[in-house]
């Protein structure tokens, strides 16, 4: 390709120029303390005041339920363990899915190491959480259901009316990875009963570094942060000014264009998943059809391995990513993949291009272009794929 070409908004994306513009007055003009009484902080602080009631307003919620936090890590760790904490006179048992986040998965393991019990609910084929058998989960000292909203890698989007129907009805708190859903599809946290919900600015062209914990009111929750009052004195510190105006920015934006971005990408999305199953052989795509985030394409190429694509289509000038935990050092297929029933060689040949707003009809042909002769030619190279075309006689 000619420019880069940026299909990996799920990892991050780049803050929009308005969100920047918004928030440098921030650093150097505008510096005031927030908790200050002149009025160079209250300045920062009506500011703040009005970056809370745009995210509260994107959610259906009011100000008060919003915490900002350092972005979606924060948010879960948070809401898990604090939870936790706070109802483990109640019970000590959580119930979440084989498919979350390692923000959630991983602060599971550290409640099971302080004596909490975790049930992990298996997926479909698709990614979809299994109702009977989250119901069937639940015993009386379940004090938390976490569920994420929509899955980062196959784009899946959970029921999450029902399982937060499934959650109040037996009085359990309910909290949601919306990381990846958070204006690519309507949240209503009253509709969804929804008591907490995670989210991450630099996921929605914001900065880096940011968030929010929603936090219904009347929910028991730990301080994260001891310290000053901020934060109705749970998450204390001085204010991160710049990002929570740039967040504040990055919503209202989003919130207002999310019905013509999502139907465009929509429209790429589905362009680039029937491209890639009329040109390239022996591929499949993961997670849901329908149930599927707006920007999300996830296939599994036969013989062929998800790393080597990456290093040929960053030579072509292509940002995307694979099925593999390559971040952590290892060669693990990702625990999503085999959650939804691949077999390890398939899991290892697996791409996921996710779109972003600025993605260009142009740069997605371009780019199953690319796929298409990237993939025939790490074919062209596999023993496994030679023998497989003598055995089945080569029809293609
Ligand atoms: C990116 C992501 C996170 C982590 O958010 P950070 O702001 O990078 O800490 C958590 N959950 C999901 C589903 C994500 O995609």
């Amino acid at each position: 390709m000619d420019h880069l070409v940026y299909l990996d908004h799920a990892a991050t994306t780049a803050a929009r120029p308005e969100v920047v513009e918004a928030m440098l007055p921030y650093f150097t003009e505008k510096y005031g303390n927030p908790s200050s009484i002149y009025s160079l902080g209250s300045e920062t602080k009506a500011a703040i005041t009005h970056a809370r009631e745009i995210m509260a307003k994107s959610i259906g919620t009011t100000s008060e339920n919003i915490y900002f936090t350092a972005g979606g890590s924060e948010s879960d760790n948070w809401a898990l363990v604090a939870t936790a904490e706070a109802y483990a006179s109640k019970g000590k048992h959580i119930i979440t899915s084989k498919i979350e986040h390692h923000a959630i998965l991983h602060t599971c393991d550290y409640l099971a190491s302080r004596g909490y019990e975790i049930t992990y609910i298996d997926v479909d084929e698709n990614g979809v959480i299994k109702l009977d058998q989250l119901k069937a989960a639940i015993r009386p000292d379940t004090i938390l259901i976490s569920v994420m909203f929509a899955n980062n890698e196959i784009g899946t989007i959970q029921p999450i009316e029902e399982i937060g129907a499934i959650a109040k009805e037996h009085g359990i708190l309910f909290h949601t990875d919306a990381v990846q859903a958070y204006c690519q599809v309507p949240i209503d946290v009253g509709k969804m009963h929804i008591d907490m919900l995670s989210i991450s600015g630099h996921k929605i062209n914001g900065p880096k570094g940011i968030g929010f914990l929603y936090i219904r009111k009347g929910v028991k929750i730990r301080s994260f942060i001891h310290g000053g009052a901020q934060e109705r004195k749970r998450r204390a510190g001085t204010e991160n000014v710049p990002s929570i105006v740039g967040l504040g920015k990055a919503v209202e934006m989003a919130v207002a264009d999310m019905e013509e971005r999502t139907s465009k990408e929509i429209e790429l999305r589905d362009r680039m998943i029937d491209a890639i199953y009329k040109r390239i052989p022996y591929a499949r795509l993961n997670g849901d059809r329908t149930r599927r985030l707006p920007n999300n394409v996830n296939f599994s190429f036969q013989f062929v391995e998800g790393e080597s694509m990456l290093i040929m289509l960053d030579m072509a000038h292509i940002c995307a990513s694979s099925g593999s935990a390559c971040t952590s050092g290892s060669l693990d297929p990702s625990h999503v993949l085999l959650a939804i029933g691949l077999p390890h060689e398939i899991a290892h040949g697996s791409l996921r291009l996710t779109l972003g707003y600025d993605n260009t009809q142009e740069e997605i042909d371009g780019v199953v272009d690319e796929i298409e002769k990237i993939v025939a030619r790490l074919r062209s190279m596999s023993p496994l794929y030679e023998d497989f075309i003598k055995k089945t006689g080569g029809n293609k």
